[in-house]
């Protein structure tokens, strides 16, 4: 069951070369041939093997993601990326806001703000990443935590192009999922944040070939971001062809 469009997206990290890019590519496209149109299946790789995944995805079922936009479209920003060099290699999605980057790289609701209102600006979809620490889960902050998110993180968000991913933070890389009737009861309390009803809203953190179809029959959840389990392509299909 799910409320929006349902999208499987794998996230990549800072894993994979091109020729590591290609060989996961041609086992997957075959692994996802009967899979139905109903459900998007996207990339989000490092910006190196964009160019070469873009020219071997057209036309294909699989869509390509990015892992960050910067919100100026040029200038002095060294190691930023901005819209237009992503449009123009055939981006469609872009995560924005992932714990890695708030965590490591000082990413803050306001620069996520940017980003999302940046990427849409060009056309790509946002894929903004919320969740709460586990100290925060033990505090009873969980709620009251993603609710800050997403108001600092949608402020003059068009919601008519948007992905929100719950990624609790203490189940991401850590073998440790969240429940799926809890992931479910805190993707209502996100949509319940929203204007638009409509919104893909995912579970990401340890999604894996064995949880992903309980995850997906959940009444609220429209799909996964996954980590780790989409660095092998039989085990991603497995996941994009959950039952
Ligand atoms: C992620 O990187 O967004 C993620 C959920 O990772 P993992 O699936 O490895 O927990």
């Amino acid at each position: 069951m799910a409320v929006g469009k349902i999208i499987i997206a794998g996230n990549w990290k800072m894993h994979k070369t091109q020729a590591e890019a290609l060989e996961f590519l041609t086992v997957l496209k075959s692994n996802v041939e009967e899979t139905d149109e109903a459900r998007e299946i996207v990339l989000c790789v490092p910006f190196t093997a964009l160019s070469i995944l873009s020219k071997s995805l057209h036309g294909g079922k699989v869509r390509l993601g990015a892992q960050n936009v910067h919100w100026e479209d040029q200038g002095a920003y060294t190691g930023e990326i901005s819209g237009p060099m992503l449009t123009e290699l055939g981006v469609d999605y872009v995560v924005i806001g992932h714990s890695e980057r708030r965590q490591y790289f000082g990413e803050t609701d306001e620069t996520a703000n940017l980003r999302v209102i940046t990427a849409q600006r060009h056309g790509l979809t946002p894929i903004l990443c919320v969740g709460e620490t586990k100290q925060q889960r033990d505090a009873g902050e969980a709620e009251s935590v993603i609710i800050n998110q997403l108001q600092k993180g949608l402020v003059d968000v068009d919601q008519s192009k948007l992905v929100i991913a719950y990624e609790p933070i203490w189940a991401i890389g850590t073998g440790d999922t969240c429940d799926a009737e809890e992931a479910n009861r805190i993707i209502k309390v996100i949509r319940e944040q929203l204007s638009n009803q409509k919104v893909t809203i995912q579970y990401g953190g340890s999604v894996k070939p064995n949880n992903i179809d309980e995850i997906m029959k959940q009444s609220d959840i429209d799909g996964a971001l996954v980590g780790g389990a989409s660095l092998d392509p039989v085990n991603f299909a497995r996941i994009v062809n959950y039952q």
